[in-house]
């Protein structure tokens, strides 16, 4: 029989390296929340998925009492061709927390560390850490970006191991410069691989960014990770997928659970088919509502990371924990604490009108 404390347990296992697990463990930490949210915790695009991804959906529902595993190849072959790829250098998981698991499976041992910037996004070390793995944390720079010089120090004197670049990062919104990536990648130590982490890339609009899958399709060391939860807006469909040579594709593919659903396949297709028209009006937007949300914190005389991604972090000069639940209190949901920048508010960019509320909390709870 499923126990509730055996379903607990359950329910906690299934998300547990997920931004929606980390983000709900920070939502639990800040107490309560009352009924009408403001979800600014979890870096979502409340854009949603785009009118043809929605339709191409609904159209699938009543056939999905099939597998349709035909399909999967087609769909494979559109995924890749989107970034100029082919079929044999992606793997499709649901979201990309499952390929970014897999590659911490495959490419830690007990003898090859994480190596990760730190602070970041937590699922890599988390996991890495669950499987007995050593984890190296490298600060970041003074930009809040990776230190890559440091980060091949420390592969070097491990012998190898796997490097965890987020970029742009999370939680700072922050982009590694491409010439640091550029640098990294030629002076890889023998045994090392990177996993480049580009979740929020479409959102970066600064020079300095610039995809790792050129060094992809040269055949590096290199593996970067893709998804369909943010710009796309399509968080809880479940869809991503990492990009690497066509060997390292096979080494993580028994590393993945299964197929996504059918349902999510129409969705992204559909998606991907508007994605040239689509990405850049959805940063637009984005962008507009981040400046005016950058300007509301200058002329508070507030300090800010300058942000490159959906979400920024603001230096609050205090202990983000309680500030955190006091905006709970206030109906507006704020990212969980990203030691040991522990005074800096990680805030996702929502609607106008959820950023209004944000303004209003903020400013009661920070001059309160
Ligand atoms: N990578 C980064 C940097 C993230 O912030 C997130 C989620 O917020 C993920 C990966 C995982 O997202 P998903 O599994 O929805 O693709």
């Amino acid at each position: 029989m499923l126990t509730r404390r055996a379903f607990g347990r359950f329910g906690l296992a299934v998300g547990a390296f997920s931004e929606f697990a980390f983000a709900q463990r920070g939502a639990t930490q800040y107490g309560a929340l009352p009924k009408d949210v403001a979800w600014l915790n979890a870096n979502e695009n409340p854009a949603g998925p785009p009118p043809s991804a929605l339709r191409a959906m609904t159209e699938a529902l009543p056939s999905s009492w099939r597998y349709h595993y035909p399909e999967f190849g087609e769909f494979y072959d559109a995924l890749a061709r989107s970034e100029d790829l082919n079929r044999d250098q992606i793997l499709v998981g649901a979201g990309s927390s499952e390929v970014l698991h897999a590659a911490v499976d495959v490419f830690t041992s007990p003898t090859a560390p994480l190596i990760t910037m730190m602070p970041t996004y937590e699922a890599p070390p988390e996991l890495a850490r669950a499987l007995g793995r050593r984890v190296i944390e490298v600060p970041l720079t003074d930009g809040y970006y990776a230190d890559v010089r440091k980060m091949v120090n420390e592969a070097e004197k491990a012998g190898g191991g796997l490097l965890y670049l987020c970029n742009p990062n999370n939680p700072t919104s922050a982009v590694t410069p491409k010439e640091d990536i550029r640098w990294m990648v030629s002076n890889l130590p023998p045994n090392t691989w990177v996993l480049i982490d580009e979740a929020y890339i479409h959102f970066a609009a600064t020079p300095e960014m610039e995809s790792a899958l050129g060094y992809v399709r040269q055949g590096k060391n290199v593996m970067v990770t893709r998804t369909f939860s943010k710009i796309y807006g399509m968080a809880g469909m479940r869809a991503g997928f990492i990009c690497a040579r066509p060997d390292v594709i096979q080494r993580l593919s028994p590393f993945r659970n299964n197929v996504i659903s059918i349902v999510t396949v129409r969705g992204v297709l559909a998606a991907i088919a508007e994605s040239k028209t689509m990405i850049p009006q959805r940063r637009a937007t984005l962008a507009r509502t981040r400046t005016e949300l950058c300007a509301f914190l200058k002329q508070k005389g507030l300090r800010y990371i300058d942000p490159q991604a959906n979400f920024m972090m603001i230096d609050i000069g205090r202990d983000v924990r309680p500030f955190g639940a006091a905006m709970a209190r206030q109906g507006v949901a704020v990212g969980r604490p990203f030691p040991p920048m522990n005074q800096m508010l990680r805030v996702s960019i929502g609607t106008d009108a959820d950023m209004a509320k944000f303004r209003d909390a903020f400013w009661a709870v920070y001059s309160g």
